[in-house]
């Protein structure tokens, strides 16, 4: 019937202007920015660097492989790697990105850097408050914009932080493990050799016969 919808939508702000004097939910609108509603887990924005501990340079989990670099579908991905090397969550000698940039005014969340890279360290965020009067320098951020702790992920995106955590705390636990084994090993097969080169002991004197 003609007007039906027109009806229909009016009953709807009715009930809505009424209903909003005795339930939260509906209330459809906030007084942003002194009100802001709460991000939703599966909210993403941009991408950001996670560092374990409180040190972003020793704790960045980022190895520098530079496989989200290829596969940034824009390119607004850049990445050096460094000379030197320092120890990863598991205490084994890794590289680290000397430069990691991400030109924020090209990035189309899409998440792909998150999917591809092999060691959780590259995440989404949910800060939207970006707006910036220069578009270039204003939006390329580097490392050190970047870096946000485990804290922080697991603040925005508690459940899947929590299982990165598991994921990681397991490979810790093998990785030490295999570490143990090896140095066990080594300490058999040293004792084992030294066991070998170790000359045979005296022979016993002949007894005198009379
Ligand atoms: S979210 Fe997509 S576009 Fe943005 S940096 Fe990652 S891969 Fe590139
Ligand atoms: S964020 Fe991940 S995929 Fe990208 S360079 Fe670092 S370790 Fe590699």
């Amino acid at each position: 019937m003609l007007g039906e919808g027109i009806i229909k939508g009016l009953a709807e702000t009715a009930r809505n202007f009424v209903g909003s004097y005795v339930e939260a939910d509906r209330l459809t609108t906030v007084q942003y920015p002194e009100e802001r509603l709460p991000t939703k887990e599966a909210a993403r924005n941009f991408p950001f660097l996670v560092f374990d501990g409180n040190d972003a340079h020793a704790g960045m989990r980022c190895v520098a492989c530079q496989i989200c670099e290829k596969e940034c579908p824009p390119q607004c991905i850049y990445i050096e790697k460094s000379k030197d090397k320092k120890p990863d969550y598991v205490g084994k000698p890794q590289f680290y990105p000397k430069i990691f940039d991400i030109d924020v005014s090209v990035c189309m969340s899409c998440q792909i850097c998150v999917e591809v890279c092999p060691f959780e360290a590259i995440k989404m965020d949910t800060e939207f408050e970006l707006s910036n009067t220069d578009r270039f320098a204003g939006l390329l951020f580097d490392k050190h914009q970047l870096a946000k702790s485990n804290e922080y992920y697991r603040k925005i995106h508690p459940a899947e932080a929590a299982a990165v955590d598991g994921r990681l705390a397991a490979e810790k636990a093998k990785a030490e493990a295999k570490t143990k084994a090896d140095v066990e090993a080594k300490a058999k097969a040293a004792a084992a050799a030294a066991k070998t080169a170790a000359p045979p002991p005296p022979k016993p004197a002949p007894i005198p016969t009379t």
